[in-house]
């Protein structure tokens, strides 16, 4: 029987707890790898898993995440993570919502959530009844933090992509620089925005044809293939959808000199990094770059919740990550690996 401490993604995580409701049906996990900067912070999934083995190594490589990007961006907080294990049907009621809030209230604040993949802002706030540690919650004020963190992370890797063209290409401005842009949604789309404002050349893909045209025809980029985008000679390829799709094959065919967006995870390996090195590519590792979200939602919780504070925050992210690409040529290591270790020296591992 291999337990907890054999499993491979396990990475000195200091508690991984599970949970289970009788009443409500609720089955949850909690796993927190590192409160050596602060409470362990980090969003709840709810999905239906195939089965718990897939859950367990969810939350721990999730957690082992938040712990990187927590420290990456300055944030006095842990790194931490919940999965609730949905049925077929994906249930959740309210009364599994409640019995959720009461687990982690039973953490006593070593925990501190928010929203991730199938859970809403009104769940955040019906789990305000059961606990306060809850961050993402919706704003009245605009001069607030908190609310929607997507405009904050297109913000960060907007900044960050022109970090990466300054960097890479020399060049101080964006205009004419052309970005290929995967996936249009909440981040990509907020990017093109921005980038369109500057004169960037943009062709962008999209599962959803139909958001990906209208975008297009409102700031004047181009549709290309969803295959297209990973290949068309640009001088930024920017993946803002899902993780994982930069694997052997798709890195051999890159057609760019720089790899900048905020999708999460998106080596499919750490071998990856390492493939992206040595053709050259300068990489923007993700967990840097698509900080600005977690930069508010961070700030919220801590309850230093002005909207200038945030975005002062968010302006550094070009610092570390050219902090990143210097360190890699003079140590002829990775993007990915110094980004890595910056992020285990911060959480007292190094
Ligand atoms: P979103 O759902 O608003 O947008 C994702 C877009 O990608 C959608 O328009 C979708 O149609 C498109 N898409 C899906 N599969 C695709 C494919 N194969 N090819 C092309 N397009 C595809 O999500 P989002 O909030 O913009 O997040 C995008 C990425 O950024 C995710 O990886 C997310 O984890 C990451 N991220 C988001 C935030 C945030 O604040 N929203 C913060 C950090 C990281």
């Amino acid at each position: 029987m291999s337990v907890m401490w054999d499993l491979p993604d396990f990475d000195d995580h200091e508690a991984v707890h599970f949970f289970h409701d009788v009443e409500t049906g609720l089955s949850a996990i909690v796993a927190l790898h590192s409160t050596h900067r602060g409470p362990g912070a980090g969003g709840t999934r709810f999905w239906h898993y195939e089965n718990r083995e897939t859950a367990v190594t969810d939350v721990l490589r999730l957690s082992r995440g938040m712990s990187f990007k927590n420290a990456m961006a300055g944030l006095p907080l842990g790194g931490g993570k919940a999965v609730i294990l949905a049925d077929r049907n994906r249930t959740k009621t309210p009364e599994m919502l409640a019995a959720f809030g009461r687990m982690i209230e039973s953490l006593g604040g070593r925990y501190v959530t928010a929203e991730d993949v199938g859970i809403t802002a009104a769940d955040m706030v019906a789990l305000t009844k059961e606990t306060k540690y809850v961050s993402g919650l919706p704003v009245s004020n605009s001069g607030e933090a908190g609310g929607d963190p997507g405009p904050f992370t297109a913000m960060g890797v907007y900044l960050g992509v022109k970090a990466a063209v300054a960097h890479k290409l020399g060049r101080d401005n964006m205009d004419g620089v052309h970005v290929a842009i995967q996936g249009v949604g909440s981040v990509g789309g907020g990017l093109a925005r921005l980038l369109a404002r500057d004169g960037a050349k943009l062709s962008i893909a999209d599962i959803n044809k139909d958001h990906a045209a209208a975008l297009a025809k409102e700031i004047g980029a181009t549709v290309v293939g969803l295959d297209e985008v990973m290949r068309i000679e640009a001088d930024v390829f920017s993946p803002n959808a899902l993780g994982a799709i930069l694997d052997k094959v798709s890195i051999a065919h890159l057609n760019v000199p720089i790899v900048a967006g905020g999708a999460n995870n998106q080596l499919a390996t750490p071998e990856d990094g390492q493939r992206i090195f040595d053709r050259n590519i300068l990489f923007a590792p993700d967990y840097v770059i698509n900080s600005g979200g977690i930069i508010s939602v961070g700030l919220e919780y801590l309850g230093d919740d002005d909207v200038n504070e945030v975005n002062r925050r968010v302006a550094m992210i070009p610092q570390r990550l050219t902090e990143i690409w210097e360190q890699s040529a003079a140590q002829k290591l990775p993007d990915s690996d110094v980004a890595d270790n910056m992020a285990m020296a911060l959480i007292g591992r190094g």
